[in-house]
């Protein structure tokens, strides 16, 4: 069975054609610039294929993808009948979805009832599983949400201390976010492991742009750092986290600026962008630290503070700790940043090998013999989730 996995964003398209025998990925590409001009960079394993067609719309760049797929010289299938599947991903599935689902028109609805809840999100995942449905009418297709996984989270994780009320009339709660990645990485981290997922505390950090941690009890969320929306939690990239409320109206005030403006800089200038100066990029960042920014090496120490500061809370959540990952960008690349967070966590029973910390590219125990808690590597891979939802669905 081959797969084709879809993650539609406001001006982007991310695919990836996987076949599902042996898992392995066909081809994948993005088409950017949706609606302005148009750039297709479209990869098989024999190289790389850059192109620049018009794309005003995403059932263009749909038509483009498709056009990549069955080209004679860099596509790898011969006709559309050899995609059997769709899988998309979907931010936002609020409380209406606990797993990944068959889409029919009753889900197309009710995904897009959450937009509000996810307004810059929901409605490009909407558009892209109706461009799919233009081409590819016969073909079924199969939503995967970020938010799923922690539908699982009690009561007392998922609640904001703020008039009941509020939930009962709006559903404002704690959802998170980076739940297909933080289920990926949990269920590979038990094979390393060689242990039940059932049996385990884990404390997974997903560490890209966005940034989450997740803790995974018996291999269902508990609690994870993002909330309502994923501003919540760690200092990231551009996001500021968490941080007093009151401060919105404090800034408004100062700085003479309106909620929505204060809240654009919250996700847009905030985080190591906004305490650094430099950018938002780590590699960035450790270049500055090295020379000696001190604002920049100001910027690592909050944001690995963070991290760990949530693994312990985490730890005191599931009241034992048996592992903590790390995966994506800066969790599967920065040993400065994994080094710093471990640092603070020796009391827990972690203790890391620096030599294994140096490694990257697979999946990783870089513990050392004796450690009581566990500290693993593991590249994610959000697609291939997407892929084994959509295959388990279609074959039940
Ligand atoms: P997203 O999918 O959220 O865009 P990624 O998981 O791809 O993010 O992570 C992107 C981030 O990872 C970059 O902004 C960069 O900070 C970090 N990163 C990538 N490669 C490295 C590296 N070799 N060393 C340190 N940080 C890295």
């Amino acid at each position: 069975m081959n797969v084709l996995v879809i993650n539609c964003g406001s001006s982007s398209l991310k695919y990836q054609l996987l076949n599902m025998q042996n898992e392995s990925v066909l081809a994948k590409g993005i088409c950017e610039r949706i609606g302005i001009d148009g750039r297709l960079v479209h990869e098989r394993p024999e190289g790389k294929y850059e192109a620049t067609p018009a794309m005003p719309d995403h059932a263009a760049a749909m038509s483009v993808v498709l056009e990549a797929l069955l080209d004679p010289n860099h596509g790898v299938i011969k006709s559309k009948d050899e995609i059997h599947a769709i899988g998309h991903r979907v931010v936002h599935g609020g409380e209406t979805f606990t797993q990944s689902i068959l889409i029919d028109e009753k889900v197309e609805a009710a995904v897009e009832a959450c937009s509000d809840l996810a307004p810059l999100h929901n409605p490009p995942n909407l558009i892209g599983i109706r461009a799919c449905r233009q081409h590819m009418p016969n073909l079924p297709q199969v939503g995967v949400f970020d938010t799923a996984f922690h539908q699982t989270m009690p009561a007392k994780a998922y609640l904001y201390a703020v008039d009941h009320k509020l939930y009962d009339k709006h559903k404002i709660r704690r959802y998170g976010f980076h739940g297909t990645s933080h289920k990926y990485v949990s269920q590979q981290a038990a094979e390393l492991l060689n242990r039940p997922l059932a049996d385990l505390k884990l404390v997974t950090c997903h560490l890209g742009n966005g940034a989450s941690v997740c803790a995974v009890q018996g291999g269902e969320s508990i609690d994870t750092s993002m909330g309502l929306t994923p501003l919540e939690g760690l200092a990231m990239g551009t996001r500021s986290g968490d941080l007093d409320p009151a401060l919105i109206t404090f800034i408004m005030e100062k700085e003479n600026l309106t909620a929505q403006e204060v809240l654009d800089m919250l996700n847009k200038k905030s985080g190591m962008l906004g305490l650094s100066g430099v950018g938002s990029d780590f590699r960035d960042l450790a270049t500055a630290a090295e020379s000696g920014n001190q604002k920049a090496l100001d910027a690592l120490e909050v944001f690995a503070y963070r991290v760990a500061g949530y693994v312990g809370r985490y730890a005191a959540a599931m009241n034992g700790l048996d592992a903590v990952i790390f995966t994506a960008g800066i969790g599967e690349n920065d040993s400065y940043i994994r080094a710093k967070v471990c640092e603070y966590l020796t009391w827990f029973g972690v203790s890391l090998n620096q030599e294994e910390n140096k490694k990257r590219g697979k999946a990783l125990d870089i513990s050392n013999s004796e450690a009581k808690v566990r500290v693993l590597v593991i590249p994610t891979n959000e697609e291939l989730m997407i892929a084994r939802d959509t295959k388990k669905i279609l074959e039940a």
